[in-house]
């Protein structure tokens, strides 16, 4: 298998087979995010791809899920997609889960046709990266995306019935923030219903713009009580049935798994238990360890 730069998936894909179709990310420009810094995008070529279909089918008797690598690979257009869609069944036909990373922005770029058309191609698993609900945060992360158009270009998925999970990432609003940050997210959440939140951690590289804001004071990075009190905030406003909560990166101080609104209380138990471990004092102290990364 061909695998250019980086590879990146997320941890509910670790069953699945990994196909390269774009290397590199197209947006690669959100504030905080080093993943493929020094990786040119380029979309592979049909040629790469099946040559890579044909070795995956003499290496795997099966693969139900596939999932579409690098960074943002939904950012094809439709027909390609649907291309490759086309050459998975021929060499997997029981692959029923064809999934991949997607931004707001390219959903946005999709007719409701073709997200219909990608549906029915088994394109029904994405992976958007939302990080905020709120505008200001979306604005330092320069996701290139807007609170709104995350909202109206998620509800586009729900209404041709693609599953989506939603990466969020805690402390992303910096200190003093991380409430605020919560409520507003968990609002965005409530209204757009995804099927799996996945939640992660600011962490920040040497390598990116964000650690210059740092270095300027135009942002402050939280400490690791306002961190889990930004977590806990989230988690008693997510008023949604039977949502996966997936909040086990290493990047987060407790890892963490479960179902809402089922496992709430014993999530929230869990945060104040290692508040009440760690000492709020310390904790109070203590930036995210991340800046020599
Ligand atoms: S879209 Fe994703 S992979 Fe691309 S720069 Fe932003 S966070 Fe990184």
């Amino acid at each position: 298998m061909n695998y250019e730069g980086a590879t990146y998936r997320p941890p509910v894909e670790s069953d699945s087979l990994l196909l390269q179709v774009t290397v590199g990310c197209s947006h690669n420009s959100c504030s905080f995010c080093n993943m493929y810094r020094d990786v040119r995008f380029r979309v592979a070529s049909m040629e790469e791809i099946e040559k890579d279909l044909q070795e995956a089918r003499g290496i795997y008797p099966k693969a139900e899920r596939i999932f579409l690598v690098n960074g943002d690979a939904f950012v094809l257009k439709a027909e390609t997609l649907q291309a490759i869609a086309g050459k998975i069944v021929e060499y997997f036909p029981e692959c029923q889960n064809i999934g991949m990373y997607a931004s707001i922005g390219n959903i946005k770029t999709k007719t409701d046709q073709e997200l219909a058309d990608l549906k029915n191609c088994r394109i029904n698993d994405l992976h958007v990266g939302v990080e905020s609900g709120s505008e200001a945060v979306l604005k330092q992360l320069n996701k290139g995306h807007t609170r709104e158009e995350a909202i109206y270009h998620l509800k586009r998925l729900n209404n041709v019935g693609i599953n989506y999970a939603t990466s969020l990432m805690l402390g992303a609003a910096g200190k003093g923030k991380g409430v605020e940050n919560a409520r507003l997210t968990a609002a965005l959440l409530n209204e757009v219903r995804p099927n799996l939140i996945w939640l992660g951690t600011l962490g920040i590289f040497k390598t990116v713009p964000l650690y210059e804001d740092v270095l300027a004071g135009r942002f402050s990075l939280p400490t690791e009580l306002e961190v889990l009190e930004e977590e806990k905030e989230l988690l008693s406003r997510i008023s949604l049935d039977n949502v996966i909560l997936q909040a086990n990166h290493p990047t987060n101080t407790v890892p963490m798994f479960g179902v809402l609104p089922r496992d709430r209380e014993k999530m929230i138990s869990h945060l104040n238990a290692a508040i009440e471990h760690y000492g709020k004092e310390s904790l109070f102290k203590l930036m995210p360890p991340r800046l020599n990364m």
